[in-house]
């Protein structure tokens, strides 16, 4: 239907996680209009992302360095680890301001039907920061979902037997406040609707 530079685009957008292949017709059509510069400015930002960007040494978090910007900051607690599974779970507890310790991204949550098994995810380098010493407490903040859940008991079962001088605490469960329940995952909505109270 369209001239194959044209479809190329429409493709590669519609591949975008949230993308529908109308909403990729109109993001093309919307950098076929745009100038030369801002059209090419995005195409640049997405190569030196991919050229500059790569995980930190310590913690797997996003790094334009050797280190990520909360390793490399003394000021956090590094006796508090705080467990999530991709680098963009930082970003909304960075947000509340109520945690000031480290962290440790796992690279996705155990899902053996998916074949992603403990050796997939970096939950060995979790277990060696913690046995290192340091650590008082590890507060396992993966998703609320079947397969966070399941992560989150894995690491918690084997922090008890590895290093049983150190906490380990969960996230207390509860939809995000302020989102619909169309955002909220089907395993807190559930327990949101086990909990639910007469007002
Ligand atoms: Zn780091």
């Amino acid at each position: 239907m369209y001239a194959p530079p044209v479809q190329r685009l429409v493709t590669e957008l519609g591949k975008l996680p949230g993308i529908g292949s109308r909403t990729a017709q109109r993001l093309t059509f919307h950098l076929l209009r745009a100038s030369d510069e801002e059209a090419l400015a995005l195409a640049e930002a997405i190569r030196e992302v991919k050229a500059k960007i790569g995980l930190c040494e310590v913690c797997s978090n996003l790094a334009d360095g050797p280190r990520c910007r909360i390793c490399e900051d003394t000021r956090r607690d590094a006796g508090l680890i705080c467990v999530v599974e991709e680098p963009g779970d930082v970003i909304p507890i960075e947000r509340t301001h109520e945690y000031r310790g480290r962290y440790h991204v796992l690279g996705g949550a155990l899902s053996p039907i998916d074949g992603v098994d403990p050796e997939d995810l970096r939950i060995t380098e979790l277990y060696a920061r913690v046995e290192a010493g340091e650590v008082r407490e590890v507060v396992l903040a993966t998703n609320p979902t079947t397969t966070g859940e399941a992560t989150a008991l894995h690491i918690a079962e084997a922090l008890r037997e590895r290093a049983p001088q150190v906490t380990v605490t969960r996230l207390a469960s509860g939809l995000p406040v302020g989102a619909d329940l169309e955002y909220a995952d089907e395993v807190t909505l559930g327990k949101a609707f086990v909990g639910r109270r007469a007002v």
